[in-house]
């Protein structure tokens, strides 16, 4: 609107009611104005289209459109255009009905001066423009609203990307750390094995090399007096040793070769009655022992992938343990039980026991129990005998009396490639223990 000048639309079919407000609005002398009149609504509407008003000045009782019928449709027509009805004396209640309808104020006719006209077109116009802006207003409020809840989102989503991110992160590292840890432990638990092994060996190495020394020392000085036999003896004793110190020097190879997870493993199909019965064989040769080996075999016999050194490996230890831990001799009890899923070598020996506070760091390399007496060793068998079964994916287990004797059985799991037949691993072992109970 311009504030000087005030352009109005004057709908009124009569004539002297038109004329009238021409009047009255020409007394006033502190707006200007222009004042154009029509007689019917259509024209009103028409002209409202085409051009553009400050104020409209609208009598209800047109002759073709009454009522409110009138507000209802200029207010439609031209939302923002300031509407001031006219009605008569008797229509008071028509007025204020059409301020419902969008109309901003109503005069009524005769009643109507100068001053209470313009204030009424003024107000008008100023109630209008207020609504404008309010509209505006709100408007740029929701505008506002949009964008801070759109960036709202956004934030949300990128803060939660950032979280993921960093919980990744996270669990990266701590996996890491884990990893690390574990080396750590693994880098402590070898060297420690190594310094054990330098100071075992040492130790081991002294009293053999002393008795060959002492042996060769004897042979060189008195060899020429002594017999054949005496002199074959001392021979004998020198191979005895240097191939005691070379079993020891084996040991620790596969020891560190195990710890360090690179012991091979090679599994071919292999006849194991065969194989024990052939191995008993071997070690009652060369052990010249009274002990007497019993072997059985039990279950139904079929073939079974396995290392042949490993297995030789853990068997001469077991085998070989009964025999030295049974001063006094006796029967061994050697049993091969066949399962479908698994198959089980137990030993059991009626020798001198194990007692129990021993029996957890058994099979810990150097570790050997507290009722060892004079008899010799450097407790790297059991060490071995639990790597060459873990490779197997087998378990091993004893069970000892200190003076009645001890067992080991060893469960060998035959289809135990893969992660989904290690969850059937333990139904073949349970298996098993109630085979091996009821024999
Ligand atoms: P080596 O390295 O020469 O085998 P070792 O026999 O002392 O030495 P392991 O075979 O590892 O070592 O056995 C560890 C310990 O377990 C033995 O020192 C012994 O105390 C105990 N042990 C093993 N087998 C038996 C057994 N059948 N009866 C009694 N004690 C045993
Ligand atoms: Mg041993």
């Amino acid at each position: 609107m311009n504030s000087e000048f005030i352009k109005i639309l004057l709908v009124e079919d009569n004539p002297a009611d038109a004329d009238l407000l021409q009047e009255i609005l020409e007394e006033s002398e502190e707006s200007q104005w222009s004042l154009v009149h029509v007689e019917l609504f259509k024209d009103a509407l028409h002209l409202l289209k085409e051009s553009q008003f400050d104020v409209v000045l609208l009598d209800l009782s047109l002759p073709d459109k009454q009522g409110l019928m009138t507000v209802a449709q200029t207010h439609e027509a031209v939302p923002d255009l300031p509407i001031v009805v006219l009605t008569g004396f008797t229509d008071k209640v028509t007025g204020i009905e059409a301020l419902r309808q969008g109309a901003q104020d109503y005069l009524i006719k005769g009643k109507i001066d100068s001053e209470l006209l313009l204030r009424a077109i003024r107000h008008g116009i100023e109630r209008v423009q207020t609504l404008k802006r309010l509209r505006h207003s709100e408007e740029q409020l929701q505008r506002l609203n949009e964008e801070l809840e759109c960036r709202v989102t956004e934030q949300t989503e990128e803060l939660r990307q950032k979280n993921q991110y960093l919980q990744r992160e996270i669990t990266q590292r701590q996996r890491l750390e884990e990893e690390l840890r574990n080396a750590l432990t693994k880098e402590k638990e070898l060297s420690e094995l190594k310094s054990n092994i330098i100071s075992v060996v040492s130790h081991e190495y002294r009293t053999p090399l002393a008795t060959i020394l002492s042996s060769a020392e004897l042979l060189e000085h008195y060899g020429h007096k002594w017999s054949q036999n005496k002199r074959q003896r001392h021979f004998q004793r020198i191979q005895n040793t240097v191939h005691h110190m070379t079993q020891l020097i084996s040991d620790v190879l596969l020891i560190n070769k195990a710890e360090a997870g690179k012991l091979n493993f090679k599994p071919v199909p292999l006849d194991l009655v065969t194989f024990c019965q052939e191995l008993i064989e071997e070690l009652q040769l060369t052990a010249k022992t009274k002990h007497q080996i019993d072997f059985q075999n039990l279950g139904v016999c079929h073939a079974v992938c396995m290392d042949e050194k490993l297995l030789r490996q853990f068997l001469t230890n077991l085998l070989s343990n009964a025999i030295k831990y049974s001063p006094g001799g006796g029967k061994i009890q050697f049993d091969l039980i066949f399962a479908s899923d698994a198959v089980t070598f137990r030993i059991k020996d009626s020798g001198i026991g194990i007692p129990q506070k021993d029996q957890d760091q058994l099979f810990d390399a150097f570790y050997r129990s507290s009722n060892v007496g004079t008899i010799s060793g450097t407790g790297l068998g059991l060490a071995i005998v639990k790597k060459c079964v873990e490779r197997h994916n087998g378990k091993i287990r004893v069970e000892s009396e200190v003076n009645v004797g001890t067992t080991f059985t060893v469960i060998i799991p035959l289809k135990n490639q893969d992660v989904e037949e290690k969850g059937r691993e333990g139904e073949g072992e349970r298996f098993l223990l109630e085979v091996i109970k009821q024999i």
